[in-house]
């Protein structure tokens, strides 16, 4: 007899998982299908984020982060490590160990709120059946259908993967020795976060980048000191590059690429294909369904993740919108909370972005080059951390917050941060936002000292020319 649920998840990556615990908190007879298999064969629960992307990827950038603090930075602090050295298998057993942990945990918290995990491939039919294959094959029925098959690498003609020399994120996270000399074809977010994980495990690093402009989705000031310190820290950033074919040749890869100055090559040991990800749809759902895609591939969905079928729901990475884990989570919530009858909703225009380099860059709201181009006028405050008591202890008193407040109403529009911890800073400035602050109302809030957050209080202070530890031009008294 064919199972039938309330609620049937496809796929368990963070907007899944989130989607399948909060249908049935909320009472709903939910199962959850995924086909995640893990490098010992065994399924395993959390998607891309914690399987292959969030979790490995912060894993090394912290232990990274540690290695190079320690190299670079310890004599000066007074630490003399004799003899320091790097047990990369350590470093990737401690990341594997993580990411099991976490996805553990997943099937924990699935057990406790009485989802059931079903392993394979899922396929929406008509009438919301869903077939289940390559696992616990079978069909399943369902009142509703959430779809959350997430996303995949984008691949590329002139540098095919090869799963060894030239490959994607997953296999660049399980790299066996740090490279000698890593290309990287994409300066994105993937990009920037491997390459500064190799950079500081030794390797060189180029990275070529088709566009012209570096970090165009960040605010352009933040994305001018970023190129300034990555290229310090020695990440070879080239723009304007149009990668034409890459060759793998005695063991290395000989990338041939055309920039301003004409055609070139460069020789590395390895090659990331980092150039943005898919949406994962393929086999999902069969055609006489109906499934309604928008023009570049995603599920079509309106504001509250409804596909154009009764019932059926599309959530993450598989739908518009960037593809981040928090925002896939809360649309998972929406989507759960909306079939028990209340009015949540997602408000996509304070969805915070965080770039895990160091320095941290991190930002919610919009961009000071978006609101020009609205033909909306701000006023702008930025605060550097050389002037913040904490960042100067911890050694890391570069880059600052810049917050952009209406020049009508003082609403904060956004809030761009490059510098220490920025991706935790970013919390309060999105709090702020979501309950509608003006700038005035950061200014009049207390900040311990010290600490990094000062500075989101000072930059605040800095758009009224009140900044107090940060020398402003004198403004006249009117
Ligand atoms: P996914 O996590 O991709 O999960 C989809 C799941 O569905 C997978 O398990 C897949 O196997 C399964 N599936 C697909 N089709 C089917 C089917 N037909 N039947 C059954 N199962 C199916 N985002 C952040 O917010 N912060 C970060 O720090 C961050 N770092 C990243 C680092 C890297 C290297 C990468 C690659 C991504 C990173 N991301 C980060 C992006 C983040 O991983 C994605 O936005 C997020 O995983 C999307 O969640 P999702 O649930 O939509 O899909
Ligand atoms: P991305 O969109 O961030 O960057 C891709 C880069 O590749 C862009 O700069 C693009 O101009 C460039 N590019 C595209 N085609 C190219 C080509 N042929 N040659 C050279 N450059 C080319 O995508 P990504 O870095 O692959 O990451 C994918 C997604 O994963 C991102 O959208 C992001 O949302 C998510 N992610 C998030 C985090 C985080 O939140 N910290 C970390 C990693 C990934």
């Amino acid at each position: 007899m064919t199972e039938r649920y309330d609620v049937v998840v496809i796929g368990a990556g963070p907007a899944g998982y989130t989607a399948a615990i909060r249908a049935a908190q909320l009472g709903f007879k939910t199962a959850c299908v995924d086909d995640w298999r893990n490098s010992a064969g065994a399924a395993a629960l959390g998607g891309t984020c914690l399987n292959a992307g969030c979790i490995p990827s912060k894993a090394l950038l912290e232990s990274s982060d540690l290695y190079a603090l320690a190299r670079d930075h310890g004599a000066q602090r007074g630490l003399k490590f004799a003899g320091l050295s790097l047990d990369l298998a350590a470093m990737m057993a401690h990341k594997d160990k993580v990411v099991s942990d976490v996805t553990l945990g997943i099937a924990t918290l699935f057990k406790a709120n009485g989802v059931t995990w079903i392993t394979g491939r899922g396929r929406l039919l008509p009438k919301n059946r869903v077939e289940i294959s390559g696992g616990e094959a079978g069909g399943i029925e369902a009142v509703h259908v959430i779809l959350a098959s997430g996303s995949t690498p984008v691949s590329l003609k002139s540098a095919p993967f090869d799963g060894q020399r030239i490959v994607d994120s997953q296999d660049a996270l399980a790299f066996q020795e740090v490279p000698r000399r890593l290309g990287v074809i994409g300066a994105g977010i993937i990009g920037l976060e491997l390459g500064s994980v190799w950079r500081r495990l030794g390797a060189e690093v180029l990275l070529l980048e088709a566009q012209e402009g570096f970090l165009p989705v960040a605010d352009e000031r933040i994305a001018r000191e970023a190129l300034k310190q990555f290229s310090a820290q020695g990440l070879d950033i080239r723009l304007g590059a149009r990668v034409l074919e890459s060759r793998v040749k005695n063991g290395a890869v000989a990338v041939r690429y055309q920039d301003q100055n004409g055609e070139r090559e460069e020789i590395v040991d390895r090659l990331i294909v980092a150039v943005g990800r898919r949406p994962n749809t393929d086999g999902l759902f069969a055609a006489e369904t109906g499934l309604l895609l928008d023009e570049w591939g995603f599920v079509h969905v309106d504001e509250h993740c409804r596909t154009n079928l009764p019932n059926v729901y599309a959530v993450g990475d598989v739908v518009r919108g960037p593809m981040l884990a928090h925002k896939g989570m809360e649309e998972g919530v929406m989507v759960a909370e909306r079939l028990a009858g209340r009015a949540t909703a997602v408000d996509y225009d304070l969805v915070p972005s965080v770039i895990y380099t160091d320095p941290e860059i991190a930002w919610v709201g919009k961009t000071e080059q978006a609101l020009k181009h609205a033909g909306e006028s701000c006023r702008t405050g930025v605060f550097p951390f050389a002037a913040n008591g904490r960042a100067k202890a911890m050694g890391a008193a570069s880059g600052f917050i810049k917050i952009l407040a209406d020049a009508r109403t003082d609403r904060v529009r956004g809030v761009h941060l490059i510098g220490p911890h920025c991706s935790e800073l970013v919390a309060a400035a999105a709090l702020a936002m979501s309950f509608g602050a003006s700038n005035e109302d950061i200014m009049l809030t207390m900040f311990a000292h010290p600490t990094l957050s000062e500075a989101l209080h000072e930059a605040a202070l800095a758009v009224a020319g009140q900044a107090i530890h940060f020398a402003q031009p004198k403004r006249t008294r009117s």
